[in-house]
């Protein structure tokens, strides 16, 4: 069926709905890509297409029989170099509300915990990292760690935090109200901007949650500064009252997404 011509092209109901879904795909995939290491990647590619393009027009045979060779291998290094992303973006496709409603959100009584705890780091000047899992299991993560399952607690986040505990170092992960396990290690970002500035427990904080959808409260030892790591963001110097509403902000998305 055609709707309508340019020149001499027709244009039918299909062709309009093929090139939208296109275009929402790609959208879709910038807005994905916005911020992360993959942009300068993109810019890489889109060179290397340019390149081959080159290659084929101006008849350079070795250059072409280069690029012709290398192009298969670097899918693969393209999906080994984008695990991280390819992941969370199919991670989300799976986060449709009907698959959000059988996922409970933080209980208030855990997230006064969680705030009463990092700010008691916090007026001690320790160091805190802690992950809260959301929709994209951290198992793997866990795993680097010990496994604890406590009930989240104030005391319990300040006293494994305290040196000389032996679980003071790295991270701990909280699923629900229970904290799975302490002492994780966690990748480290990968956002050149943060690498610059960033010491280890901060860098630890923003890798999380490039890879997963996790927040992360991170409590500096050199300054006692909260801050908090959402989707490769970090937000620094946060008070009590900040902390506490950024985090029953994060929850209220998830309860929003979960009533759509
Ligand atoms: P602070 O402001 O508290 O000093 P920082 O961001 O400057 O934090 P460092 O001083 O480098 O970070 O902190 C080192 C600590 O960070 C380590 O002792 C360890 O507990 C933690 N850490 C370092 N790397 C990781 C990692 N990959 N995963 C989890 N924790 C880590
Ligand atoms: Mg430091």
């Amino acid at each position: 069926m055609d709707l309508f011509r340019i020149a001499f092209v027709r244009v039918g109901l299909s062709d309009l709905v093929d090139i939208a879904a296109v275009a929402f795909i790609f959208y879709k995939l910038l807005m994905l890509m916005r911020g992360t290491r993959a942009v300068q990647m993109l810019t890489g590619l889109f060179l290397l297409f340019l390149a081959s393009f080159a290659a084929y027009w101006l008849q350079l045979d070795a250059l072409r029989w280069l690029i012709s060779n290398v192009a298969p291998v670097g899918v693969i290094a393209i999906v080994v170099v984008f695990q991280p992303e390819l992941r969370r973006a199919l991670a989300k496709l799976g986060q449709s509300p009907l698959i959000r409603g059988f996922l409970r959100g933080m209980e208030s009584g855990t997230l006064d915990e969680l705030v009463q705890g990092s700010l008691k780091l916090s007026q001690r000047k320790l160091g805190g990292l802690i992950v809260l899992e959301r929709v994209v299991g951290l198992k793997g993560y866990v795993e680097t760690g010990k496994i604890i399952n406590a009930a989240v607690s104030a005391d319990l986040i300040s006293t494994i935090f305290t040196p000389p505990s032996p679980l003071h170092d790295g991270a701990i992960i909280i699923r629900g109200s229970t904290i799975v396990a302490a002492r994780c290690t966690l990748p480290l970002t990968q956002n050149p901007r943060y690498r610059r500035v960033l010491g280890m427990r901060h860098q630890a904080a923003v890798g999380i949650s490039e890879e997963s959808d996790a927040v992360v409260v991170v409590v500096s030892e050199e300054t006692g500064l909260i801050s908090v790591a959402h989707q490769g963001r970090l937000q620094r110097k946060l008070n009590e009252k900040a902390l506490r509403s950024t985090l029953v902000g994060l929850l209220q998305e998830e309860k929003e997404q979960k009533a759509a």
